[in-house]
């Protein structure tokens, strides 16, 4: 099958929302509606939803594959899955990087939530524009106008109802839609929704006109043509009114509002509409660039066929049937199923198998993928997360995906002889599929430690070991991953010499190491001059580096945060070898980083808990307690929410805690958020206990 759809037809879309707000039900319900074809406006039979839903699970739906492609009106739609918990926060912004557009959800009743600002901060970081859905208009205390106010108070954004929700006797019975002022009403059948378009009632109108009139002076505002038209006082017609909204929208100055109850299949199609309607297609989007810094001229890929391939591969899955997939976004140029590419990332050739569309319950193979298109591709075996694949004639790298280092570890024992057969291949499976998870195997005691971004991380692995791969493991106590840095500046010269008759062994190196900034990892500069370190010896000089900060001579914590230069040294003709630069080069580094000074750094959290106000005392009574930092306190009704920086070695089973101080009420979400040092005196105990554990 050919997937020659016109680029401008094509919405890579995510759903972002806070956790209960109505995600997957939307989601289904998109699938649900796109799956049956129709037309716009038509008058829809009443739909067997709950349904289509018992039969698609029968069949194995998967509404959380990393692209689902689905149609509506003649658009493809390709639902890239963003998860919803903060634990995920990198899976989040993975997506992001490969969407061009967003729906928001919020709960009517909920309103904005804690956890929706991060989200929401992340997609303003990659400009992704957004509409906003305001879900569960059917609940007791849904409040459309409150919500919207929160958006615009909590973010900042520009956010203009497209619709109002048509409220009869206290009931949610359809919508308002401002754009072509026309009421439609969803009908509650049975087993679904029927939809009747009609002129907007009376006892409506004047809110109506009202809400209109924001909504035209808003888009205005960014539009001229409209500017003027609203000036005068004459009629926008609705094209123009449209074509406003998607502009501004685009650029991001504009947060579409509408409104629905997914639950009860209101609003959906709506918002399908205004998917189409008003968010970017790939062409909207700003080109691709080069992102390697040792290339003189600018190399940009436009979103097109005709130029050369240049596609980003943003998640790998492994499926028991098709064995490692992975996913794609092409840029530019076209995928073809048995192609030879290249991934620039790794240097590799690479050939290209099968090519899929997946579908909500079924795969479409495919021969090509086009510009602006996601798909699957089986047979990238050497390919990762992050990866570019492009043509080898047009080599390009495109900015990769940047994942936190884990932050914590446990170690897992098999619990019988089959398990420990199953596990390590379980084990590289999952490492594969989710970049912020690492699995090290101990050779002595033949146990694995696995890491994680959180106690919840490791537990949903734990949980997918037994329930997809069936394999018992026991889990140790969680562990903190301290790092290692240094404290100041040093210059720093070393010398390897030994003659030992026949072949001897010389290397001499002179460098400097200054600590780095925050999560800059290890850099490394060559200001050598005049080859008195020979150039075929300066790699194996960095490797050296490399080599010792896998283990720093604190406590044998892995080192960050550190940039050395070489800047001298000396070489014999005949003893001087690879090795001896890389032997000498690990054990200057180590007894200079002695002389620099040594601290301990720890994984701090982000933590921000919810909790009746009752308890808003003992919460961050509690927080400051565990070292913690309190950067803010809000209330909501009857609800505190507050935020605070706390070190992970302190938040170990704070489930539990936190239900006893609030006597099962309070609720929290934690990420990582940076490293920091760890206080002397405490640093000096754990490196003690380390030392002792390791005896
Ligand atoms: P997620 O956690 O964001 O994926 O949310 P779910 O889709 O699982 O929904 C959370 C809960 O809200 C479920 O019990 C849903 O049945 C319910 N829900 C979702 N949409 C609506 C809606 O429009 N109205 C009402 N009343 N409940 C809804």
């Amino acid at each position: 099958m050919n997937n020659t759809i016109s680029i401008d037809k094509i919405r890579n879309i995510g759903l972002t929302a806070h956790i209960d707000a109505g995600k997957t039900t939307v989601t289904e319900r998109i699938l649900f509606f796109t799956g049956k074809r129709h037309k716009l406006g038509e008058v829809h039979d009443g739909e067997a939803v709950m349904d289509w839903m018992v039969q698609e699970q029968e069949r194995g739906i998967t509404i959380t594959s990393a692209a689902t492609t689905t149609h509506w009106l003649d658009h493809q739609i390709n639902i890239i899955d963003t998860p919803g918990h903060v634990d995920f926060t990198a899976e989040v912004e993975r997506s992001l990087r490969v969407l061009d557009g967003t729906v928001a959800l919020f709960c009517a009743v909920g309103g904005v939530q804690p956890q929706s600002e991060t989200v929401w901060h992340q997609a303003e970081k990659y400009s992704v524009p957004r509409l906003a859905f305001i879900n569960k208009m059917d609940r007791a205390g849904a409040d459309f106008d409150r919500v919207v106010e929160e958006i615009k108070d909590e973010f900042g954004a520009n956010a203009v109802p497209i619709v109002i929700p048509l409220i009869e006797n206290e009931e949610f019975v359809g919508i308002i839609d401002l754009v072509d002022m026309q009421a439609t009403y969803y009908d509650e059948a049975p087993q679904g929704s029927i939809l009747r378009k009609e002129p907007i009632p009376e006892t409506h109108l004047k809110r109506a006109e009202e809400a209109r009139e924001i909504m035209i002076e808003r888009v205005s505002e960014q539009d001229d043509e409209l500017m003027e038209l609203f000036i005068n006082g004459a009629p926008a017609k609705k094209d123009a009114v449209m074509r406003a909204i998607r502009a501004a929208t685009i650029k991001n100055e504009l947060i579409p509002v509408l409104c629905g109850a997914a639950f009860k299949n209101k609003g959906i199609r709506k918002l399908l509409d205004a998917i189409v309607a008003y968010l970017p297609s790939p062409i909207d989007r700003p080109p691709v660039i080069d992102c390697r810094s040792d290339i003189d001229r600018e190399i940009i890929r436009r979103p097109d066929d005709s130029a050369p391939l240049a596609a980003l591969a943003y998640k790998i899955a492994a499926d028991r049937h098709m064995g490692k997939i992975t996913y794609i976004r092409v840029y530019s140029g076209i995928l073809k199923s048995g192609d030879t590419v290249y991934n620039s990332s790794r240097d590799k050739k690479q050939r290209v198998g099968r090519l899929f569309l997946m579908h909500a319950n079924k795969q479409t193979a495919i021969e090509e993928l086009h510009a602006g298109g996601v798909g699957a591709v089986v047979g990238l075996s050497e390919t990762g997360t992050g990866d570019t694949i492009c043509s080898k004639e047009h080599p390009i790298v495109l900015e990769t995906i940047e994942f936190p280092a884990p932050v914590i570890s446990v170690a897992v024992t098999p619990e019988s002889r089959p398990d420990r057969d199953k596990l390590s291949s379980a084990l590289s499976r999952l490492a594969e599929e989710d970049p912020t998870f690492t699995v090290k195997t101990n050779k002595e005691s033949g146990e694995y430690v696995i890491s994680g971004m959180g106690e919840l991380h490791i537990e949903i692995i734990v949980d997918r070991l037994l329930r997809e791969f069936m394999v018992n493991v026991t889990v140790g106590q969680p562990q903190v991953a301290y790092r290692e840095t240094i404290l100041g500046s040093v210059e720093f010269e070393n010398k390897l010499v030994k003659q030992t008759g026949g072949h001897g062994q010389y290397a001499h190196i002179k460098f400097r190491l200054e600590p780095g900034n925050h999560g800059s990892g290890f850099q490394f500069n060559n200001e050598i001059k005049g080859g008195r370190v020979p150039r075929e010896y300066i790699p194996a000089v960095e490797r050296g580096f490399i080599d010792a900060m896998t283990k720093g001579p604190y406590a044998g914590f892995p080192m960050v945060d550190i940039q050395a230069v070489l800047y001298d040294g000396s070489y014999h003709e005949v003893d001087s070898s690879e090795n001896a630069f890389r032997t000498c080069s690990r054990n200057g580094f180590k007894d200079a980083c002695k002389k620099a000074g040594l601290q301990l750094l720890e994984p701090i959290m982000n933590v921000e808990v919810t909790t009746p106000e009752e308890f808003t005392g003992s919460v961050s009574g509690n927080l400051c307690s565990k070292r913690g930092r309190i950067i803010g306190m809000e209330t909501r009704g009857k609800v505190s929410i507050i935020s605070g920086e706390v070190p992970l070695a302190q938040m170990f089973g704070y489930s539990t805690e936190i239900r006893t101080i609030t006597s099962g009420r309070g609720n929290f979400s934690m990420h990582f958020d940076h490293y920091e040092a760890v206080p002397f005196s405490l640093a000096e105990e754990i490196v003690a206990q380390r030392l002792e554990k390791e005896k």
